[in-house]
């Protein structure tokens, strides 16, 4: 079975996600991989590593297992985690970029990405573009005026849903000599395979559907390319932003149980984005499994066993219908991120887009995002109706 096997990629996540890295202790035989919690190691005589392990901001034992385990999910040669994120994004982009390169990414990408570049890679030296990166002769278009060092995908992006083809996309970056990297952590590696897709690198926020469990903050950078590994690593010890044996422990038991809870996801979200366009009180409802939404045959082909946890709706009443519907929830709580198993509103103009208002990335102001959890479907829709309900009280 290789790499490109349709039963590797798709069926075989879910075996890879309990066993991947997860051999039983060689001392003990525990079963879960230990925290190790400790900063340092014993060398027997000078220079003489157990296993290669020196000192926990280099490499620590429970943070490898979590990168064996992610990269076999993967389905890549190399997977690095990082204390968050942005902390993945920052030296995927500082160790392999330098100033004069350009970058060019999505309209729709996640806030955050956004004022890193803007404001701390724009400040250094690197130019930065903005493109609809669902729309490829946009794209082809921005790739031909310039030449960039990459070009940034979110898909389906945040908070609009929009989908991008990244294996077009991929086709039309290396032709202009641009590599392309996939903020995949909407997706997640269950539904989306960007490396098989032709993407140069994925990052991911494990904070959000690979650790699930709203409890751990974290991110990860994976690559099949050696020498863009070792840049990443290097960088990554250099400056340190490594995750907690704990975080890592964390990550890996979300993991785990990541193929199951994505499906469950995907499967409430859908019924949820089904019920919400009947509702008078939705003007709009972006989901990309809906066939009213702009990319739902792109994702269709792209994304495997479902389209992922979250719903966004505008509502016809206006941002203080918006406002009132985010307050009113009972099951869905009022709270920033996504992916967890419980289900959360927010109301991203306010909120997680605050940053990106008065940009080319303002999201409408009557914009209200659902990340949809594990709980029952129907007890979900229950809580959306009575807040609904209350708009026209
Ligand atoms: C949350 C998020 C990030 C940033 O990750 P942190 O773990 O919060 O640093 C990046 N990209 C996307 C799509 C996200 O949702």
């Amino acid at each position: 079975m290789t790499k490109a096997d349709k039963h590797y990629i798709e069926d075989a996540i879910a075996t890879r996600a309990i066993h991947a890295g997860q051999e039983p202790d060689a001392l003990t035989g525990a079963v879960s991989t230990p925290i190790y919690m400790t900063s340092t190691f014993k060398q027997d005589g000078v220079g003489g590593l157990r296993g290669g392990y020196d000192y926990s901001r280099s490499v620590n034992p429970t943070r490898t297992s979590f990168d064996e385990q992610l990269a076999a999910v993967e389905g890549a040669d190399y997977a690095m985690s990082f204390s968050s994120g942005l902390a993945a994004i920052d030296v995927l982009l500082r160790s392999t970029m330098k100033p004069g390169d350009n970058i060019l990414i999505g309209n729709d990408v996640y806030g955050g990405t956004y004022r890193l570049l803007s404001k701390v890679f724009v400040p250094w030296g690197v130019g930065l573009d903005v493109v609809d990166t669902t729309d490829p002769s946009a794209v082809n278009t921005a790739l031909a005026a310039k030449s960039y060092k990459y070009i940034w995908v979110e898909t389906p992006s945040n908070p609009l849903l929009g989908i991008t083809d990244i294996a077009l996309t991929a086709q039309l970056a290396h032709e202009h000599g641009t590599k392309v990297v996939v903020d995949n952590t909407f997706a997640s590696p269950v539904l989306q395979h960007p490396l098989v897709d032709g993407a140069d690198a994925v990052v991911y926020s494990t904070t959000k559907y690979i650790g699930g469990h709203s409890d751990v903050v974290g991110g990860a950078v994976l690559t099949n390319d050696s020498q863009v590994a070792d840049q990443v690593a290097f960088l990554q010890n250099s400056a340190g932003a490594v995750p907690s044996p704990f975080d890592s422990w964390l990550d890996i038991r979300g993991l785990k149980t990541l193929d199951l809870r994505v499906r469950r996801h995907s499967a409430n979200a859908l019924k949820i984005a089904e019920w919400l366009e009947t509702r008078p009180e939705v003007e709009r409802v972006w989901y990309p499994g809906l066939e009213s939404h702009p990319g739902h045959e792109v994702a269709a082909r792209q994304m495997h066993g479902g389209f992922g946890g979250m719903v966004s709706v505008q509502l016809a009443g206006g941002p203080e219908a918006a406002n009132r519907f985010a307050s009113s929830t009972r099951l869905f709580t009022l709270a920033e991120s996504l992916g967890g198993v419980e289900s959360l509103i927010e109301v991203p103009a306010a909120m997680t887009h605050a940053s990106v208002s008065g940009t080319t990335l303002e999201v409408p102001a009557n914009l209200v995002r659902l990340s949809i959890g594990i709980e029952n479907a129907d007890d979900l829709i229950v809580d959306l109706a009575q807040a609904l309900d209350d708009l026209s009280a």
